[in-house]
């Protein structure tokens, strides 16, 4: 808690380096930035005619890598003396534990580990468990956060619809930060950021920036830009050529590249040229496929219509599928394809409650998701967990229903299942990549230490988050992001929420 940056020598020096950064920011717009950073090197070598090619594309663009500051590198950490959960079946539990971490990799979960090269993480009253791998997130329209109104012209659609098409990439980049940011800040370490708003390439490439500078790891899903007809296809040929450099938007290998699927069924039934051509390409592609189906009373059998043209699979994630009839959850189930749910959106927005003992009972990979903050608030995850919880209790009129456990299990392990990624991370285990979070148990809506699986589910609050690493770079440190500037986040996403609301002129 207290020892924030300070003792952590290699973190120290690249926040000094964020730093000067993140004056350069406040300084001017990115384009400035461009220019300042490109001078140096015209001085050496570059020509005229050369600095101002550069300075057209990046006008372009108006994004340039210069501008994005480096995460905080990669240390060797023990995590010490923690109540270590490692959601692996076979270490449990460890009170007292340790985690040691190296290049990126835990590389021992146990008891008085020796690292004497490690810098120290106290974990005394911390509970260390898995970063929380989150599974669909809209993340671009944070930027509307609660501006769900309460006419029909104003409800989730319409809005999203509306202010999506007045934005521009820099709106994109703003929303999609300030969701990054909060996902850091709630304990996410992986996010499934679903863009379908994809108004041209700057627009992608702004969001992936986003991404980019926060250091989340990530799934992130060519969608189509708001307010496109249902008789045409996205930009198929953008998704192509996007994959093809995918190299320069992974951050080394955090972010990978999926496909946000309209489905069959959208405003109105899709032509089959549409939704089978997008479908088809991304399939090609081998690109995992997403896609919003059965949300609500009226969608019953769209996963059967699915099932029939064979648009189910393993590379296929469908997300809501409250009204998935139990035949339609064997369908899923048997063609391998996950399903996403998002209580804080599904409950608010009216669908009905959430559906997840019946797709665990089936066997079908589960996540939990925040789908948007227009709808949701905030993204709490913990807090969309209990809510997910509290669900199957009442529904089961059953305190017993659903363990808190098992809840942490689709927050972190499950989730990295669903998204094919538990090879890697969702568990604490050596050979893991170190995507690790440590909650703060002293504050006073975690007091007292009682069973630590319940106290997850029910009481933790963004504040009680208190260290976040993703791949071994410590993200959070002591409550405070530690490579995004959380005021400066706020301050430039309201600017542009203003600019978008100005624009699209309607209140
Ligand atoms: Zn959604």
């Amino acid at each position: 808690m207290q020892n924030a940056l300070h003792d952590i020598d290699e973190v120290g020096d690249d926040e000094n380096r964020q730093q000067k950064h993140r004056d350069q920011r406040q300084e001017g717009r990115a384009l400035e930035v461009h220019a300042r950073s490109i001078i140096p090197t015209m001085r050496h070598s570059i020509n005229r005619r050369r600095f101002m090619g550069s300075l057209a594309a990046a006008s372009a663009r108006w994004i340039e890598p210069a501008y994005s500051a480096p995460l905080p590198s990669r240390g060797e950490l023990i995590l010490r003396n923690a109540y270590v959960m490692t959601m692996d079946p076979t270490l449990g539990d460890i009170p007292g534990g340790d985690v040691h971490i190296r290049n990126g990799e835990i590389a021992a979960v146990g008891k008085a580990i020796t690292a004497p090269a490690a810098t120290v993480l106290d974990g005394q009253r911390m509970i260390v468990l898995p970063g929380l791998v989150e599974t669909h997130w809209h993340m671009w329209n944070t930027l509307l956060r609660s501006f769900d109104g309460e006419k029909p012209d104003q409800g989730y659609f319409p809005t999203a619809a509306a202010y999506g098409q007045v934005m521009t990439p820099e709106d994109m980049y703003h929303g999609v930060r300030l969701a990054a940011a909060e996902a850091l800040n709630c304990g996410m370490t992986t996010v499934h950021d679903y863009c379908h708003n994809l108004r041209g390439r700057p627009h992608a490439e702004a969001d992936l920036r986003a991404i980019k500078e926060a250091g989340l790891r990530a799934r992130w899903s060519y969608g189509w830009p708001q307010g496109l007809p249902d008789t045409q296809a996205c930009n198929l040929d953008d998704l192509r050529s996007l994959q093809s450099g995918w190299a320069n938007f992974s951050n080394g290998g955090l972010i990978s590249l999926g496909f946000a699927w309209r489905g069959m069924f959208r405003n109105t039934a899709l032509p089959p040229e549409v939704y089978r051509s997008e479908f088809e390409t991304a399939r090609g592609l081998g690109l995992p496929i997403s896609l919003h189906v059965g949300s609500r009373d009226d969608a019953k059998g769209q996963i059967a219509a699915l099932a029939k043209e064979n648009l189910l699979g393993k590379d296929v994630q469908a997300i809501h599928a409250l009204s998935a009839s139990p035949a339609e959850i064997q369908m899923l189930a048997k063609a391998g394809s996950q399903v996403s749910v998002s209580p804080g959106t599904e409950l608010r927005i009216g669908y009905g409650f959430t559906k997840i003992s019946e797709f665990l009972e089936a066997g079908v990979p589960l996540g939990v998701s925040v789908d948007s903050t227009v709808l949701s608030g905030d993204a709490n995850l913990f807090g969309i967990l209990k809510l997910a919880r509290n669900i199957e209790n009442a529904r089961a009129h059953d305190e017993f229903k659903m363990p808190a456990r098992r809840m942490l299990q689709l927050g972190t392990i499950d989730g990295a299942r669903s998204l094919g990624i538990d090879d890697r991370v969702g568990s604490l285990k050596p050979g893991k990549r170190a995507d690790v979070i440590m909650i703060a148990t002293n504050q006073l809506n975690m007091g007292v230490f009682t069973d630590p699986a319940q106290m997850l589910i029910e009481s933790t609050q963004p504040e009680n988050v208190d260290t976040v690493i993703v791949d071994g770079r410590i993200l959070k440190r002591g409550g405070n992001l530690t490579a995004l500037d959380r005021d400066q986040v706020v301050r430039e996403a309201a600017a542009s929420f203003m600019a978008v609301r100005k624009r699209a002129n309607l209140r």
